[in-house]
């Protein structure tokens, strides 16, 4: 009796070594086989506008794809469209970073090409923002070049439905299908812009400044940018600069190339010089020819730096 107990219980110890070191080995396995699939890679991609040479960025991953800003004419968003089309990946979101049209104008093209794709901004100031500066630029007729952009109202029904298209974020990231996210901050003192959005990526060690930085491009210091943004958008190029010494990302600016974290010591001195020369410039001209000659490879000076220039030069 005591053999068989014996016995017994030797067979059942040896079987339920075997059963765990087999679910071991499978768990093993599963894990491993887990982690493959769940490795995504992160990509992101540049599409260059011509007017204003502003950037639009394509964010994918294999499996889908996230696009942030959208160009200042429907007549280049057609174009950005057919290349995100190129790409044969779901676009999930249209993802505005601050309510300039320059950054916003092309998301009629991009709804209609892409209607399941949701446009987002990461808070309320900036949705208003953008409505706000539609119904400016309706009213002065600036929007009679992109009708569609016409906001809608009683008067104008087909108008662009702001208020029910755009989505304000209840998540400070954003988590592309498939995998990979992109980390939104928005609290920023107004400078460039009343509201701004900026996107760090840890997967690509990447951070989009939006327009907090330009590279190579004059910057937007017109209608809006007084003083005392202007002293909040160096204050704010000096933490970026601190906040980034150690992990230094690609800096991917909302107009220009991408670039160093060096770039937040080029605006900030671009800056200052513009103050410089605003400041002693006797005439609008003369304050055009001298930052032109600063900066004589840097592009817009006749559409950014003029209005930079006009709106803080004033003439005796
Ligand atoms: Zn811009």
């Amino acid at each position: 009796m005591q053999k068989r107990l014996f016995l017994i219980t030797f067979f059942w110890v040896a079987f339920t070594t075997l059963l765990i070191s087999f679910t071991i080995k499978t768990t093993n396995q599963n894990t491993s086989m887990n982690t493959v699939t769940k490795k995504t890679t992160l990509k992101v991609e540049v599409f260059k506008g011509k007017a204003a040479s502003v950037n639009s960025y394509l964010f994918t991953n294999g499996h889908s794809a996230i696009v942030m800003d959208v160009l200042r004419s429907s007549e280049e968003a057609k174009k950005l469209a057919k290349w995100i089309q190129s790409k044969q990946l779901p676009l999930t979101h249209i993802l505005i970073t601050h309510g300039h049209p320059d950054h916003y104008t092309g998301m009629d093209v991009l709804h209609k090409e892409f209607p399941q794709a949701k446009i987002v901004v990461a808070n309320q100031d900036i949705k208003n923002d953008i409505k706000s500066f539609s119904t400016w630029m309706e009213s002065v007729g600036w929007l009679e070049a992109e009708p569609a952009l016409k906001p809608k109202s009683e008067k104008n029904p087909n108008g662009f439905d702001y208020d029910g298209l755009i989505e304000v974020l209840n998540s400070s990231t954003l988590t592309l299908q498939g995998g990979g996210t992109l980390e939104l901050e928005t609290i920023y003192q107004p400078a460039e812009a009343e509201h701004l959005t900026t996107v760090y990526s840890k997967d690509l060690n990447a951070f989009f400044t939006s327009d907090f930085c330009y590279n190579g491009v004059h910057l937007w210091l017109g209608n809006g940018v007084d003083q005392i943004h202007i002293n909040n958008w160096k204050a704010q190029l000096v933490k970026f600069k601190a906040k980034y010494a150690n992990s230094q990302p690609i800096i991917y600016p909302g107009h220009g190339e991408a670039s160093t974290i060096e770039l937040f010591d080029v605006v900030t001195k671009y800056i200052q010089q513009f103050e410089k020369v605003t400041q002693h410039a006797k005439t609008k001209k003369e304050a055009m020819a001298a930052m032109q000659k600063l900066y004589p490879t840097w592009t817009q000076a006749d559409f950014l730096l003029l209005h930079s220039v006009d709106f803080h030069v004033q003439e005796k």
